[in-house]
């Protein structure tokens, strides 16, 4: 009859169960488990449950899939094993009744009750069953290890739904690089580099990392920046000082806008309102261009402010195809013309909203500029 002893110390005393610890290893397409049920004692079961999940934490994210969804798997089965959750009673029941019988015949009678009486707790009909007959239980509860299969064996063909899972995701992702060059996996997580508008004359061109857009002359833009919209609305009012604007260009902060430029062209000074460019970014959760328009189109349609109708059309731009919202607003000059863009890319789920206001009696003479800034919007959507 084998020994019940702790698989790591070798001690064998009435906190010996059967419990699993497991640890994964990974590596890029790869990931190993190994583990599983083994004879502890209850100091030893905290402690390889440790360092099992130690192991795992370290080595085991590296690999796809299976990494990422066995690490944290093995980490909560070590730390419930480390509790004694989840353990096999009826295993344990019959572990223990044996290991009564062992330590009984060492002589040790007070650890064989306490061994027993845990046994009789966990499956009393288990625990006579292995006290009356302990040779076939023994052979079922600490059987030898298998021997383990060579590594050619086990590449050469699939044989469980795991390894199918496997190969076939390897295979998805090589077929898929080959096809697209890597771009279906890449695109979202590193965007392309954004290809800038030509400089119109006398104007700037803004970039960041999202977009890149032409401000044509007379146009002048605000840094949309918690650092920088200080500097940047002082050095607009030494050059405009007949314009108010610091109210506004804060409230485009607030709401996230990544672009806010205003009218400065020579007429500006008598405007009884500065016509304003704003560009918002949406990290929305829609996933194209019309369900996002839909979006825009029923906020405005239960904005108060908008005047109606809604003329809403479709239009191509270089990032791709857009839809144009004109509408009227009640101004504080009066009745405010106003265009909204929206475009959307459907790789990074990005939406971007481009919003020009003028008063409605500007809005003729803005009408080339706003034709101009609208084509010059490049997004990562345009390089494709
Ligand atoms: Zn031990």
């Amino acid at each position: 009859m084998g020994a019940v002893a702790c698989a790591r110390c070798g001690k064998l005393d009435a906190t010996v169960r059967l419990a699993t610890v497991t640890f994964v290893v990974s590596a890029i397409l790869l990931s190993f488990r190994r583990g599983g049920r083994q004879i502890l004692c209850r100091r030893c079961r905290r402690l390889r449950a440790a360092e099992y999940s130690a192991v795992s934490l370290v080595a085991g994210w590296w690999g796809i899939p299976w990494g990422l969804i066995w690490t944290p798997i093995s980490v909560i089965g070590n730390v419930r094993t480390a509790l004694d959750s989840g353990l096999d009673r009826r295993a344990n029941a019959a572990l223990l009744a044996l290991a009564s019988t062992q330590l009984r015949a060492a002589g040790r009678s007070l650890e064989a009750d306490e061994a027993h009486n845990a046994a009789l707790a966990l499956d009393a009909d288990i625990a006579n069953a292995t006290i009356a007959a302990p040779e076939p239980i023994a052979a079922a509860v600490a059987p030898s290890p298998a021997p383990p299969i060579p590594l050619r064996q086990r590449l050469r063909r699939p044989r469980t739904l795991r390894e199918w899972l496997t190969w076939g995701i390897v295979g998805v992702f090589v077929v898929g690089v080959g096809f697209t060059g890597g771009r279906m996996y890449w695109a979202r997580a590193f965007p392309r580099a954004i290809s800038a508008p030509t400089a119109p004359i006398g104007g700037t061109v803004v970039s960041t990392r999202d977009f890149a857009i032409a401000l044509p002359g007379g146009w002048e833009s605000i840094a949309m920046d918690p650092a920088q919209i200080d500097a940047s609305l002082a050095a607009f009012r030494a050059k405009q000082p007949s314009l108010t604007i610091d109210e506004w260009a804060r409230a485009q902060l607030k709401n996230k806008a990544a672009l806010a430029a205003v009218y400065v062209g020579p007429e500006a000074a008598q405007f009884r309102y500065v016509p304003l460019v704003t560009l918002m970014l949406d990290d929305t959760d829609l996933t194209d261009l019309t369900r996002y328009a839909d979006r825009v189109a029923r906020a405005l349609a239960s904005d108060a402010v908008v005047k109606k109708p809604i003329d809403r059309r479709k239009i191509q731009l270089p990032g791709g195809p857009a839809e144009n919202f004109h509408y009227t607003i009640d101004g504080q000059g009066g009745t405010v013309d106003v265009m909204r863009i929206v475009l959307y890319d459907n790789e990074r789920a990005y939406g971007y909203q481009l919003r020009f206001e003028s008063l409605a009696t500007q809005a003729s003479a803005m009408q080339k500029y706003v034709a101009a800034i609208a084509s010059s919007l490049r997004t990562p959507q345009s390089v494709r």
